[in-house]
C-alpha cells in the first residue's frame, strides 16, 4: 500500500456492514433494557471542557494524565476542550447545569456512544470505543446498587454471555478511606525495595492503583496488603453488607474482590466489574462501575450521591464473535426487475410503493437485461423478484419466489399485502435464520 493511502487513525476502526448487525442488536438491547428499568436517554457532547475530566475523573489518573485526547485551541481565548474518555463526568455536568436536582430523585439516565482514550492500541483496547452507560443520580443506595448490578448482568445474559461474572468490593468513603490509605502507604513503604519502578512512583500519588497492579512482582506483596473491607467505617460496612444482601435476594451471583479499586478518583463505596470466567485480568473487563457520592459536589453541584456503570461494547462484540455468534444481515425482501431495461421510473415506482408499505425493497436501476437483473436478485438472496412487464397495463405483475422457484401473477394493488403475507409465512416456516 502506498504511503499516500489514507487509513483510519491508529486505534480506531471502521465497523463494516458485515459487523454492524451485531452492534445494532446490542444497541437495541441496551435501549430496551434501559426503558424496562426506567432509565431515560441522555446525549451529552463528545467534547467537554478539559476541566470536567480533570476535576471529575481526577488529575492523577491514567485517563487524564496520559490518555486524554486534548483538542488544540483554535484561538488564544478559546477554552480547553477534550474528547470524552468516559461518560459519567459529562452526564453529571449536565445534571448540574440543567438543575436536575429539582427533578424527582433519583434521575436515572442512559447513553450509548463512543469514548476516546489515547492509549496504546491492542486487542480489545482501542482509541475510540463504545460504551453502554447507566447512571442513577440522587439515591444513596444500597438497594439501587443491587438494581444496577443486576441490570448489568441481565445485559450480558440477553446479549448471549450468560456466564459473565460480577466482582464486587466497597472502597469506603471520605470518613474511612484516608485512614485506610495511610495504612496502605505505610505497608508499601515497608516493601519499597521490592516495588517495581512504576508502582514506586505511584505510591505517594495514587496508592490504590498498586492494589490492582498486574505486575507479577506485586502479587506476593499484594497478598498481605491491608484489605479495604477490613477498614470500613460502620456506615460503609453496613451499606456494603446491605448491597450484598440485596444481590442475594435477587439471586445475582457475585465474587468479593478486595483488590478491585477502579482507577478513577470519584468512586466511593460500591465498586464492581464484569468479567468472563477465567479472564479477570485488567485488560479484559467487559464493564465496570461504582458509586460516586462525591462527584456532583466536585463538579460544583449540591452534595448528591450517584452510581453507574459502563459496558464496553467492543469487548462484548469480540467475546460474542470468539464464540461464533454471527448476526445475519437483514436482506432485501423484494427486487423489482423488468423486461424493458430503460423503464427505471416504473420499477422505482413499484419499489417505492412497497417501501411505503413497510417492505425492504430495491428496484433494479441498471439498464441491463432481465436475465441479468434476476441473477443479481438471486445473488443477494432476495425472497422475491417482482417482474414488471406487459401485464402492468392490466394492473398486474409477476412475482417469482426465488428460493422456491415458483411464479404467479399478482394485481399491483395486492402486491404489498401478498409479499408481506408470503414473506411472513416463509420466515415462520423456519427456512430463514
Ligand atoms: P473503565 O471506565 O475504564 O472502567 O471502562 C469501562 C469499560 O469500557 C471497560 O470495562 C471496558 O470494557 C471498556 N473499555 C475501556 N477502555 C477501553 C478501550 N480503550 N477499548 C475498548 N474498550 C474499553
Amino acid at each position: 500500500m502506498s504511503d499516500r493511502t489514507l487509513r483510519a487513525p491508529r486505534g480506531t476502526r471502521d465497523l463494516l456492514p458485515t459487523e454492524t448487525p451485531i452492534w445494532t442488536r446490542l444497541e437495541h438491547l441496551a435501549g430496551n433494557l434501559a426503558t424496562r428499568y426506567g432509565y431515560r436517554r441522555i446525549e451529552t457532547p463528545l467534547i467537554e471542557s478539559t476541566a470536567v475530566f480533570e476535576r471529575g475523573v481526577g488529575a492523577v489518573t491514567d485517563i487524564v494524565e496520559k490518555e486524554l485526547f486534548r483538542l488544540a485551541p483554535r484561538t488564544e481565548e478559546s477554552e480547553a476542550l477534550a474528547l470524552r474518555p468516559e461518560p459519567t463526568a459529562g452526564i453529571v455536568r449536565a445534571y448540574i447545569q440543567h438543575g436536575m436536582q429539582t427533578w424527582p430523585q433519583p434521575v436515572k439516565l442512559n447513553q450509548v456512544g463512543p469514548m476516546f482514550r489515547y492509549d496504546r492500541p491492542q486487542a480489545g483496547r482501542y482509541r475510540q470505543f463504545w460504551q453502554f452507560d447507566i447512571e442513577a443520580i440522587g439515591d444513596p443506595g444500597p438497594a439501587i446498587d443491587a438494581e444496577i448490578i443486576e441490570l448489568g448482568v441481565r445485559f450480558y445474559r440477553e446479549a448471549g454471555l450468560a456466564d459473565v461474572q460480577v466482582l464486587v468490593n466497597s472502597i469506603g468513603d471520605p470518613a474511612c478511606r484516608p485512614t485506610y490509605l495511610a495504612l496502605l502507604i505505610d505497608y508499601y513503604r515497608g516493601h519499597r525495595d521490592a516495588l517495581p519502578t512504576t508502582e514506586s512512583d505511584r505510591l505517594e500519588r495514587n496508592v490504590l492503583r498498586l492494589l490492582d497492579s498486574k505486575d507479577p512482582a506485586m502479587a506476593a506483596i499484594n497478598r498481605d496488603a491491608p484489605r479495604v473491607t477490613d477498614h470500613l467505617c460502620e456506615a460503609c460496612a453496613e451499606h456494603f453488607a446491605s448491597v450484598l444482601a440485596h444481590l442475594d435476594a435477587l439471586a445475582v451471583p457475585y465474587r468479593l474482590d478486595p483488590s478491585l479499586v477502579r482507577g478513577l478518583d470519584y468512586y466511593t463505596r460500591t465498586a464492581f466489574e464484569f468479567y468472563l470466567p477465567g479472564r479477570d485480568g485488567q485488560q479484559q473487563a467487559l464493564g465496570g462501575g461504582g458509586r460516586y457520592d462525591g462527584l456532583v459536589e466536585l463538579l460544583g453541584g449540591r452534595p448528591t450521591p450517584g452510581i453507574g456503570f459502563g459496558v464496553g461494547l467492543d469487548r462484548v462484540v469480540l467475546a460474542l464473535q470468539e464464540r461464533g455468534a454471527v448476526e445475519p444481515e437483514a436482506t432485501i425482501v423484494a427486487v423489482v426487475v423488468g423486461a424493458d431495461p430503460m423503464a427505471t421510473a416504473v420499477r422505482l415506482g413499484v419499489a417505492t410503493n412497497l417501501r411505503a408499505a413497510g417492505l425492504a425493497a430495491r428496484a433494479d436501476l441498471t439498464h441491463r437485461r432481465l436475465g441479468k437483473q434476476l441473477e443479481a436478485a438471486a445473488r443477494e438472496h432476495a425472497h422475491f423478484a417482482v417482474i414488471v412487464g406487459d401485464e402492468l397495463t392490466a394492473g398486474e405483475v409477476q412475482v417469482r419466489d426465488l428460493p422456491a422457484g415458483t411464479q404467479k401473477v399478482v394485481p399491483v394493488a395486492e402486491l404489498a399485502n401478498e409479499l408481506t403475507r408470503a414473506h411472513g409465512a416463509h420466515r415462520h416456516g423456519g427456512r430463514e435464520g
